[in-house]
């Protein structure tokens, strides 16, 4: 969740994790965040919603480990399912 200035709402003063509720800014004095966005359209059950939500570095790798553990409980028992549990960058594009 993004905290604007009172001042000055195009001002982000801070972003605080919507799932421990903690401020994402870092020793250094930097918000590092990770952002989970979706704009859901014709088709979906959610169709017109749009969703975003913010997650410190802590939260945000929990979150990858449990859909990369929930992904491979779908396929545990296939030849390579355990490769999914040994990819060590689940996700990562970069
Ligand atoms: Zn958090």
């Amino acid at each position: 969740m993004k905290v604007v200035s009172e001042t000055d709402p195009g001002t982000v003063t801070d972003v605080i994790c919507d799932m421990c509720g903690d401020s994402t800014r870092v020793a250094a004095g930097e918000l590092q965040f990770g952002t989970m966005h979706a704009s859901w359209g014709e088709g979906s059950s959610h169709r017109g919603e749009t969703y975003e939500l913010h997650l410190c570095e802590n939260c945000f790798f929990v979150q990858v480990s449990t859909m990369q553990r929930t992904r491979w409980i779908g396929v545990m028992f296939e030849d390579d399912g355990d490769d999914i549990l040994k990819n060590q960058a689940y996700g990562r594009v970069g």
